[in-house]
């Protein structure tokens, strides 16, 4: 038999939880990692293939990053097996009976995720009332839609940049992932006189060198026409600042030694195997971690939780990216280490200060 305890350690988790209801096709599962410093906030996943493992990593990711923003919250995760494409009324169906199911458990606070959205988390609130990244009708801050997360990277950016001693004015940025993310990171990077160079989707890559126009590229991108290129050669193309905002282990390998940029913002989470992370290391590239630059979006959401309104949700992002983003620099050089490992030890050491101050066992 499996070792039940496969993942624990001293941090967690604290519960997993299966939910099952055969009758209308429901399998799913909740990881509650650490509430320390209060309820878990984690999105709900919908994909086919989610293991238990999957979401145990995803829910200690969101302790790390939860704690790193200093946010009031611990970290958790849930993940319903399903096609997220399946018709609108079965998926109501499984979200609903989802949320029922763990209406006790009041340690977890759902959140959207891959293959979930706000009219999920609506579902959700209807049930149990416990869920952010809600519909603005709801009280809820679109944060995708404003671009949380991409005007947390460019904070970091801000920081970075000046941390190293180089100027944004010019700087050539490529983006993987012309989404949420990455679209709006790109946005606010070139309010800081950034020159878009490349960007990629799902289809392929779009180069110029003399700068592309973000707008138009927004605008193309929704009538779902464009890139032409190579997709992954974003990766390797010549800049300054590379934007990963799609996909986990973009880089590896196979393609490290060839990524030119001198800074990288991970917005999507582990783009980066350990090994390339090590080797950008090496070569001395700025490589922010996933869970220091991209936090802003569950800072938004954590906000929203607070009954806080858009304004104060920015300022907020604004001041825990930049905040956290220099301590994690400072410390990495400080100890001579790399930038995730400084970010790990910190976010670890800030949970460990939480558990020390809570009776264990009481919640
Ligand atoms: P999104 O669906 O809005 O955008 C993703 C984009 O990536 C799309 O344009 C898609 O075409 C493109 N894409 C998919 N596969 C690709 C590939 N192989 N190569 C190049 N492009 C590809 O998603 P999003 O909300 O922007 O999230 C992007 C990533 O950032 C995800 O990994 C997500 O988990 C992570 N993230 C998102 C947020 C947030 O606030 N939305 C916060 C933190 C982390």
């Amino acid at each position: 038999m499996a070792d039940m305890f496969q993942f624990a350690d001293d941090l967690g988790p604290l519960k997993i939880i299966h939910v099952q209801d055969a009758g209308i096709g429901l399998k799913a599962v909740l990881v509650i990692d650490n509430v320390a410093a209060g309820p878990s906030i984690g999105g709900l996943r919908m994909a086919p293939d989610v293991t238990v493992e999957e979401c145990f990593r995803l829910a200690r990711a969101m302790t790390l990053k939860n704690a790193s923003a200093g946010l009031r919250h611990g970290g958790g995760k849930s993940v319903i097996v399903g096609d997220p494409g399946m018709p609108k009324a079965d998926k109501e169906r499984l979200i609903r009976a989802m949320a029922a199911a763990l209406r006790g458990e009041d340690m977890y606070i759902f959140g959207p995720d891959m293959g979930t959205n706000e009219e999920c988390m609506a579902w959700v609130h209807d049930e149990i009332g416990r869920a952010i990244g809600l519909p603005r009708e709801l009280g809820g801050i679109p944060l995708d839609q404003l671009g949380a997360t991409g005007y947390g990277l460019a904070q970091a950016a801000e920081v970075a940049a000046e941390f190293d001693g180089f100027d944004l004015t010019g700087a050539r940025v490529a983006v993987q992932g012309f989404g949420s993310v990455g679209i709006h990171a790109a946005r606010f990077l070139s309010e800081r006189g950034c020159v878009l160079v490349a960007a990629s989707d799902s289809k392929g890559t779009v180069y110029d060198l003399g700068g592309l126009d973000i707008e138009a590229l927004t605008a193309l991108k929704a009538t779902g026409g464009g890139a032409t290129g190579e997709r992954e050669a974003v990766i390797t193309v010549d800049c300054d600042i590379l934007i990963p905002a799609a996909r986990p282990d973009v880089i590896h390998d196979g393609n490290v030694e060839d990524v030119k940029a001198r800074l990288i913002l991970q917005g999507a989470n582990i783009p980066a195997t350990a090994e390339a992370e090590r080797r950008l290391t090496e070569r001395g590239v700025t490589n922010l971690p996933d869970f220091i630059a991209n936090a802003g979006g569950v800072i938004c959401a954590a906000m929203e939780y607070a009954g806080a309104n858009q304004t104060t949700a920015f300022e907020t992002i604004k001041e825990k990216i930049r905040e956290n983003t220099l301590a994690v620099l400072e410390a990495a050089k400080a100890d001579g280490v790399a930038l995730r490992e400084a970010a790990v030890a910190l976010a670890t050491e800030r949970v460990r200060t939480a558990m020390s101050m809570r009776r264990w066992g009481t919640f």
